[in-house]
């Protein structure tokens, strides 16, 4: 962290004991301002205030726009040094990991381990990044195949299409950003960042990492606030060419509506399946199924919500992962033995609580957990949930897994695309030809065997279906849907 950004933040900030605090303000221009009011930033395990940070005014967020559209129009800088900026904070990210570590577990409430996994993958997405920003490429035109055409030669070239708005969610506050930010820049657009208001923290560390990697100051804006506000007038500005989202159902249909012929990339909700077959190796499933549903306190969008399994193995199955889910003990994220951390605020723990407790009240039995300290709740197995119970019906984002048999495996597949929603799902077999079968008929953007729904590489194409959004993440091909293909032909 450079001294200028420490003494920014020492201005507006109310700086918690051990951590090294980003500036605490909004970045437009290469300055961080401060904000017209501020919002407070808790730890969201012990609930006390570890920073202020300034909400942007709506003249900084059309200060933003304005020069991020004035570097579109002035030119994107070269390949060459976009992947060398980007390599650079890569190195950067790692350099800091302990410190961006620090900040996630407080803004998030992630244990130590969920938090590094998040910068570990961060530091992949931004040299994937890096790469491919050197290969940007179109492709010729087959112009031959059409008769009298055959002198004609023609080809694409991909060019940036303009200023990026990325708007972020709460539960992977440095990936999920670099994921929306490296796409862009590596494509040569510049880029106008409104993070979720309950985790600037990382996304301001990114920021300055990326400024501290050599980026012109003019391609990158960080805009603090709330969505209402912040991302309401962002999606209202229509400079911006493109809008790079990920977060709820809901906010992205609004964002949608605003964009209107605008392009956008939308992640949104899902309910996420895994299958287990009775031919399964458990040994290989179980661990995984549990590490899925109940990492960042099932705070993912792959989450395992609903684990289908097939009645020869469903009590077994069912008591090795009760096993699995008591073995992971729930409660400060700073704790050496924790692995489940508190969820992102103590409402959502009431809420997913409420839906277990409907879910018994309808018959459903909880077979381990179930129990909520303030924002802690307990990893949760429940079985005898069904349609018409809102842990099998709506999105719980709760480490909670409402596990179900079923006879054929058709069944399954129906029980799981039974939702609006369709962002991955898993299954667990060693029968291949109906692990195939399976995956044509799963509507989801992606199926994975032997894994669970919430299996990710970085540089894998991710994206939904249905209600879960369209566009992908990965950086070769969200920095497609980043460009604009432009024909250029040549006639004789
Ligand atoms: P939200 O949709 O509540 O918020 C996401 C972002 O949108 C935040 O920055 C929020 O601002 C902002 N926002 C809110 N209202 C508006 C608006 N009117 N205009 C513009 N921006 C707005 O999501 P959560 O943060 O609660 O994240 C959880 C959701 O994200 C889950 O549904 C989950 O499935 C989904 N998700 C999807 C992923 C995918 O890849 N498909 C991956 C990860 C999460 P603020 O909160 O600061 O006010």
């Amino acid at each position: 962290m450079t001294g200028t950004s420490r003494q920014a933040a020492g201005s507006a900030s109310k700086p918690g004991p051990e951590l090294d605090l980003p500036p605490l303000l909004s970045l437009v221009g290469g300055k961080w301002l401060p904000g017209e009011t501020s919002f407070p930033v808790l730890d969201k395990y012990t609930q006390s205030a570890v920073a202020e940070v300034g909400q942007a005014s709506p003249e900084q967020v059309a200060q933003a726009v304005t020069i991020a559209q004035q570097a579109f129009e002035r030119g994107a800088i070269a390949p060459v040094d976009r992947a060398r900026i980007l390599r650079k904070a890569a190195e950067l990210v790692e350099a800091r990991r302990e410190s961006l570590a620090d900040l996630m577990v407080a803004e998030t409430g992630f244990t130590a381990a969920d938090s590094l996994g998040d910068i570990s993958r961060t530091i992949v997405t931004l040299n994937l990044c890096a790469e491919e920003a050197t290969r940007i490429v179109g492709e010729t035109v087959a112009f031959a195949a059409t008769r009298g055409q055959e002198g004609r030669l023609g080809f694409t070239i991909r060019v940036p299409l303009g200023v990026v708005c990325a708007i972020t969610p709460f539960n992977s506050p440095l990936n999920t950003v670099a994921h929306k930010i490296g796409p862009a820049l590596a494509a040569g657009n510049p880029v106008v960042l409104k993070p979720a208001n309950l985790t600037p923290l990382c996304a301001a560390a990114l920021c300055q990492i990326l400024l501290d990697a050599g980026l012109p100051p003019d391609m990158l804006a960080l805009l603090q606030g709330s969505g209402s506000k912040i991302g309401q007038a962002l999606v209202e500005d229509q400079r911006i060419a493109f809008y790079s989202f990920t977060g709820s159902t809901r906010v992205g249909r609004a964002i949608q509506q605003g964009a209107g012929l605008r392009r956008t990339q939308m992640e949104l909700g899902s309910i996420a399946s895994t299958i287990v077959r009775a031919d399964a190796d458990l040994d290989r499933a179980i661990p995984r199924i549990a590490n899925a549903g109940f990492r960042k306190a099932g705070q993912v969008c792959t989450s395992v919500q609903r684990l289908y399994v097939e009645k020869a193995v469903f009590e077994e199955a069912v008591a090795r992962l009760a096993d699995a889910a008591k073995a992971m003990p729930a409660g400060d994220p700073r704790a050496a033995a924790t692995m489940v951390g508190p969820m992102i605020a103590e409402s959502e723990a009431i809420r997913a609580e409420s839906w277990i407790r409907e879910a018994q009240a309808g018959r459903a039995d909880i077979r381990c957990g179930g129990t909520r300290a303030g924002p802690v709740l307990s990893p949760t197995v429940v079985t005898g949930a069904q349609s018409g119970m809102r842990v099998v019906d709506e999105e719980i984002f709760a480490p909670v897994i409402s596990v179900m048999p079923f006879e054929r495996l058709e069944e399954a597949v129906a029980h799981a695309n039974n939702t609006p929603f369709g962002l991955a799902a898993g299954i667990f077999t060693r029968d291949v030809e109906s692990a195939l079968a399976c995956a044509q008929t799963l509507r989801f953007g992606a199926i994975h065997i032997n894994e669970t729904s919430s299996c990710r590489a970085d540089g894998m194409p991710f994206g939904g279906v249905k209600e879960s959004g369209f566009g992908h993440e990965g950086p070769k091909y969200a920095i497609q849907e980043l460009t604009e293909e432009r024909l250029i032909t040549f006639n004789r």
